[in-house]
């Protein structure tokens, strides 16, 4: 029941992380060093959601550490922005077993504490990284080629999937079309390109 002033209190990240706790929800918290919440500004205008933690994200607590992870800094960077200015989550929390695709029960486990960091951040926009975090935010099974680059919603915020930076290292030739969505993002948000390009 909404309070009686008529408004719905809207979760705080902080709310979020408490109900979270030592998740023990699905087999993945068995190989976990961390939990890898989340990491920026509660005030964030921008979201990134990528897949799971790695290796580096699991030993250190914060999302996108390793090399790919620096990928995703200097993207953000090239859009005028410093990671402090946006929020960074991913769509499982805790790492894994050898880098392994997160799997279906462990999506769904995760799910309502990143619908729950969403709702309370209220950005004005989402970029999803790669398939696992479009195809789960979306509820669409199209291939992340298809899906990358057109805007579509979540929950009222105007969502553009791109590339996983990961891919990017692996098939640099597509960091273009990852700079493109990024353009449209920044279109949206009126933010002045600094650097040009993902590097
Ligand atoms: N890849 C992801 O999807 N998330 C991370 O936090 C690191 C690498």
């Amino acid at each position: 029941m909404p309070p009686a002033s008529g408004k719905v209190k809207l979760p705080t990240l902080q709310a979020v992380r408490d109900e979270l706790g030592a998740c023990t929800r699905c087999k993945l918290h068995r190989g976990r060093t961390n939990i890898v919440y989340g990491v920026g500004s509660e005030r964030a205008r921008l979201v990134f959601v990528g897949e799971a933690p790695g290796e580096d994200e699991d030993l250190s607590g914060e999302p996108f550490v390793g090399k790919a992870g620096q990928l995703l800094t200097r993207m953000i960077e090239a859009m005028g922005l410093r990671r402090e200015d946006v929020y960074i989550c991913n769509t499982v929390k805790c790492r894994p077993p050898n880098n392994r695709n997160p799997e279906p029960d462990e999506l769904a486990a995760c799910e309502p504490f990143l619908k729950g960091q969403l709702a309370a951040l209220r950005a004005e926009a989402i970029v999803t990284l790669g398939k696992f975090a479009a195809q789960a935010l979306l509820r669409d099974n199209s291939p992340i080629s298809r899906l990358r680059g057109t805007w579509r919603e979540y929950a009222g915020v105007a969502l553009m999937p791109t590339f996983h930076p990961a891919y990017l290292l692996r098939s640099p030739g597509e960091k273009g079309k990852v700079w493109s969505d990024l353009q449209q993002v920044m279109q949206k948000l009126g933010l002045k390109e600094r650097t040009g390009a993902v590097s």
